[in-house]
């Protein structure tokens, strides 16, 4: 099979303005491949009702999403991309796969760890709980064969892989096992300002050590200068030692391309703050090329003809699979 034949898949769920970090752990990963697989991409507005959310900001948030796809360079001409709310299998396989799947396995996903625990006075959603089995599902659907994804989903598509051999075991071969594909560089970006964690697109706008898209320039600069960073005064790659430091190599060298090795040469016997302005500068260049694009793309027409065509394209496929798994339980 060559690539073409293969598919490509990746989404990213509507819960705020999207990322520094969800651009250079997915969506770069996904748009610099496109032309090279069967591709499609994915606004996860299901994912993004896992918890109580605004229905006018979750509204926003898709078209933002959307929008922000193709600012980012997605190509309606290449890639096939929807609403996954537009293609109802997917909630149907998401049930099916919850019924495939342990609580243990469950219990044991990283995410629902770390972000049960901050829910753990209103009591865990459900959500939360069962939301890898649905990402199961929208994987499975298409016959992907590669999820290009940063680090922290990287259990899931294993876990997407498991339940995939779990089925065909049990019913005989109905989907393909899926790859993940993570960045060497880039596939965690943490938070700038507390290094113990990634940055998210749900923290708050107010955050000083999340870059978002769609920031003012300024104001991303101005993150950039106030990052953490230790005082050795050296620019070197260690993520034990030196955290905020690796972090900012990580963003230059994910955003630029340019290899981990050069940039700690070319910055030997540099200050941080002159090392600091070369990252903010090709990151503001980044997101000015981005906004520019950002602007031309939010006509809301647009976006829906895109979706339309999208979600025409995907349930071809989608009732296919779910078709092929409901022959194999033998709910037909
Ligand atoms: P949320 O806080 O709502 O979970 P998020 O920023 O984690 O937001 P997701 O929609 O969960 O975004 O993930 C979209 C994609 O971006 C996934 O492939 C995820 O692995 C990737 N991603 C998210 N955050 C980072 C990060 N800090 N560094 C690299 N990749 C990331
Ligand atoms: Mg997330």
């Amino acid at each position: 099979m060559n690539n073409k034949e293969k598919v490509m898949l990746t989404g990213v769920r509507p819960s705020g303005n999207l990322t520094l970090g969800n651009y250079l752990g997915a969506i770069k990963n996904f748009v610099t491949r496109q032309k090279q697989y069967k591709s499609y991409i994915f606004v996860a507005d299901l994912h993004a009702i896992t918890s109580p959310r605004d229905p006018a900001d979750l509204r926003a948030a898709i078209d933002d999403c959307m929008a922000m796809y193709l600012a980012c360079g997605v190509d309606p001409e290449q890639t096939i991309i929807f609403r996954q709310s537009d293609v109802m299998e997917h909630g149907v396989l998401g049930f099916i796969m919850t019924f495939q799947t342990h609580m243990g396995e469950l219990s044991r996903m990283t995410q629902f760890k770390l972000k049960s625990q901050s829910m753990g006075k209103h009591g865990i959603e459900t959500g939360l709980f069962v939301y890898p089995p649905l990402m199961a599902a929208d994987i499975l659907l298409y016959n992907t064969a590669i999820v290009p994804v940063g680090l922290d989903q990287q259990q899931h598509v294993e876990l997407t892989r498991d339940l995939s051999q779990r089925f065909n075991k049990r019913y005989g071969k109905t989907f393909d096992d899926p790859d993940v594909y993570i960045a060497p560089v880039g596939n965690k970006i943490l938070n700038l300002q507390n290094l113990s964690e990634k940055m998210n697109k749900s923290d708050d706008e107010r955050n000083m050590g999340t870059i978002f898209l769609r920031d003012d320039l300024k104001l991303a600069r101005k993150k950039i200068m106030s990052a953490v960073t230790d005082s050795e005064s050296v620019v070197r790659f260690d993520e034990e030692a030196k955290p905020g430091i690796s972090n900012l190599i990580s963003i230059l060298a994910a955003t630029t391309g340019e290899s981990i090795d050069s940039i700690e040469k070319r910055f030997a016997g540099v200050g941080y703050g002159d090392f600091k302005r070369a990252v903010a500068d090709a990151v503001c260049e980044l997101l000015a090329k981005i906004q520019a694009n950002y602007a031309r793309f939010k006509q809301t027409d647009v976006l829906n003809a895109i979706l339309d065509d999208g979600a025409t394209k995907a349930r071809v496929v989608a009732s296919e699979t779910l078709n092929r798994a409901k022959l194999a339980l033998g709910l037909k």
